[in-house]
C-alpha cells in the first residue's frame, strides 16, 4: 500500500490501473470484459429502449452518491449498461435513419483502441514520431483522390464544423494579406475586415454562420444564395449576389460550396463556382462533410467535378468513411497556407529547430493535443480498403433512389427531392387534411412517437417552412424491405394521430 500526503490509502489495485508493464494482464483482463459487454450491446432488441429520459435522469444521479467507493471491473460495467449500453442510441440497428451517423468499420474500432491506449499525442514529432509520417500519409492519399496538385496538404479536425472554421478564417487572412497587406494573426481586427463577405447556398451547413460569428464577422458576413429545384446553389444568383454585395462596398471573399447538402445531399455545381472564384478572385471552399467521400465512388465523380479546383476541402471520415467519432479533415490546395495558422512555442516547436524531417502538425492545427484519429482511417484502408468503401457508400445511394421510387406516388407521401446522396426528404400527408399546420403537426407526432417507442429514429427538418421526415441512410446492410418496414410505421402511426386527437 502506498500513502500520499494527505494520508489517504491507495491500494495496489489502484496504482496497477495506470497503462504500464506490470499492469499488462489486469489490462487484457479490463478489455476482454468490456468487448463482452459491448457485444451484448449489439443484442438490444431496438435502436433505443424508449426509457423517458426522467427515469434516465434518475438512474444516472446515482454517480455521484457512489463516488466515495470504487467499484470492481464487472460492477462498474454491470452499472454502466444499466446507465448506458441499455439506452445508448445503436447506429448500426437497421430502424436507425435519423442523422449523419454511420455504423462503423471493426478495423477502425482496433485502431481506436492503439490510438487511446498509447495514448500518442500527434501534435509534435517528440510526442509522435511514426505517428505523424502515418497522419500525412493519410492526408496525401486524400488529397490525391481528391486531384489536387502536390504542394497541397491538410491535417486531421474534430469534424466538420472545425475544418470549416479553419477555411473561413485562412480564406478571411489570405485576402487580408493579399488585397490589403494586412497580417490579421499578429495584429488583430481591421475595420476593412467588417466588410468582407462570403456566399454559400441557403441549404448550406449552420456551421458556415455560425462560424463566421465565432471569427468576429458576424452571421451577417455570410449571404445566403437561393437554391434551384434540385437544392443546388443557382450561379446567376450567386453571380447577382455578388454584385450586389459590391455596390453596397462590400468585399466579397470566399464562396462555400456544398457538395453534398445536410439535408438533401444535393451537390453545387463546382466547376461553375470556381470559374466565379476564379473571376472574382475569392477563395474556393468546398463543404465535402458528406458528400466528399463519394470521391471513392464511380457513381459520383460528376457531382464532384470541380473539387479539384477547390482552395480548401472539408470532408468528415465519421459521417461517410464508416469510422468513429472523431474522424475529419481538412485541406488545402498549398500547404503555405498554413501559416495563417501556425505558432511557434518554445516549449514545444522553437521555429529556430524547424527540421523537415520531424515535422510538428502543431503548425497545421487549431488544437494543440490532438488524438492520433488517423490511425483508425489506416487500419480501415488496410483492412477494409477504400474500393470496398466507395461500394458501401453507392450502396446507400441506391438504397435512397429505391425508397424515393417506392414511395413517390404514394398519396400517403410529398417528397421534397430525388436524391442525389443517401437522403431522402419527405413528408406524410394525412388523408383528407386540408391545413399545412396540422400536418407538420402529424409528422412530428410521428417522428416522436417512434422515437419514444424505440421503433424507430427519424430525423425531421423544414422546406419552405413546412415540417418534413427525413431518412439519412448509411447502412450499407441495410435493405429497401428494412426502409419499407420504417415507411408502415409511418403510415400506421400518422393513421393512430387522427384515432387519438
Ligand atoms: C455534418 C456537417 C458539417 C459539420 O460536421 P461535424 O463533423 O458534425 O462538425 C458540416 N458541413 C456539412 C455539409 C455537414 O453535413
Amino acid at each position: 500500500m502506498l500513502l500520499n500526503t494527505e494520508n489517504r490509502l491507495v491500494t495496489d489495485k489502484q496504482i496497477n490501473q495506470f497503462f504500464s508493464p506490470e499492469s499488462k494482464y489486469t489490462y487484457e483482463e479490463y478489455i476482454q470484459k468490456t468487448v463482452h459487454y459491448v457485444t451484448n450491446f449489439l443484442n438490444n432488441e431496438n435502436f433505443y429502449s424508449g426509457e423517458s429520459p426522467s427515469n434516465l435522469r434518475s438512474k444516472t444521479n446515482l454517480i455521484t452518491a457512489n463516488s466515495n467507493s470504487t467499484l470492481s471491473i464487472d460492477d462498474t460495467l454491470k452499472e454502466i449498461k444499466e446507465l448506458y449500453l441499455d439506452h445508448a442510441i445503436g447506429f448500426h440497428h437497421p430502424n436507425y435513419v435519423a442523422h449523419l451517423n454511420c455504423p462503423v468499420l471493426l478495423p477502425a474500432v482496433v485502431g481506436d483502441i492503439i490510438a487511446s491506449s498509447v495514448n500518442t499525442a500527434i501534435e509534435t514529432w517528440d510526442q509522435s514520431t511514426s505517428a505523424t509520417l502515418i497522419e500525412q500519409e493519410i492526408i496525401q492519399w486524400i488529397c490525391s483522390k481528391m486531384g489536387l496538385p502536390t504542394i497541397s496538404d491538410g491535417v486531421f479536425t474534430s469534424g466538420g464544423t472545425q475544418s470549416n472554421f479553419m477555411a473561413l478564417l485562412i480564406a478571411r487572412d489570405h485576402y487580408a494579406f493579399k488585397h490589403f497587406g494586412l497580417n490579421l494573426k499578429e495584429n488583430g481586427w481591421s475595420s476593412v475586415v467588417s466588410k468582407f463577405r462570403f456566399f454559400c447556398s441557403e441549404k448550406a451547413h449552420f456551421s458556415i454562420k455560425k462560424n463566421a460569428a465565432l471569427l468576429g464577422m458576424g452571421y451577417n458576413a455570410v449571404i445566403p444564395v437561393e437554391t434551384d429545384d434540385k437544392m443546388k446553389i443557382n450561379p446567376n444568383a450567386l453571380v447577382l449576389a455578388i454584385e450586389k454585395e459590391k455596390q453596397l462596398g462590400n468585399i466579397p471573399i470566399a464562396i462555400v460550396a456544398t457538395a453534398g447538402t445536410t439535408d438533401f445531399g444535393s451537390f453545387d455545381p463546382l466547376e461553375t463556382i470556381a470559374k466565379i472564384t476564379n473571376e472574382y478572385d475569392m477563395w474556393f471552399h468546398v463543404d465535402g462533410a458528406y458528400g466528399g467521400s463519394y470521391i471513392l465512388t464511380e457513381t459520383h465523380q460528376e457531382h464532384l467535378k470541380g473539387i479539384e479546383l477547390a482552395d480548401s476541402i472539408t470532408i468528415d471520415f465519421h459521417k461517410t468513411m464508416f469510422q468513429p467519432v472523431c474522424s475529419s479533415a481538412f485541406l488545402v490546395r498549398d500547404t503555405k497556407y498554413f501559416k495563417y495558422i501556425s505558432y511557434y512555442a518554445d516549449y514545444l516547436n522553437p521555429l529556430e529547430h524547424r527540421d523537415e524531417d520531424c515535422p510538428n502538425l502543431i503548425e497545421k492545427s487549431i488544437q494543440t493535443t490532438r488524438r492520433f484519429d488517423a490511425l483508425k482511417l489506416w487500419f480501415t484502408l488496410k483492412m477494409t480498403g477504400d474500393k470496398a468503401i466507395g461500394s458501401f457508400l453507392e450502396k446507400v445511394h441506391y438504397l435512397a433512389l429505391d425508397l424515393y421510387h417506392s414511395i413517390k406516388d404514394d398519396p400517403y407521401f410529398e417528397i421534397a427531392h430525388k436524391p442525389e446522396l443517401s437522403t431522402l426528404v419527405f413528408r406524410y400527408k394525412g388523408q383528407g387534411i386540408q391545413e399545412e399546420v396540422l400536418h407538420d403537426t402529424i409528422n412530428l407526432y410521428v417522428k416522436n412517437t417512434l422515437f419514444n417507442s424505440g421503433q424507430a429514429s427519424v430525423a425531421s427538418t423544414k422546406l419552405n417552412g413546412k415540417v418534413y421526415l427525413k431518412f439519412t441512410l448509411l447502412n450499407p446492410k441495410s435493405t429497401i424491405d428494412d426502409l419499407l418496414n420504417i415507411i408502415q410505421m409511418i403510415k400506421d402511426t400518422g393513421r393512430n394521430y387522427k384515432n387519438k386527437n
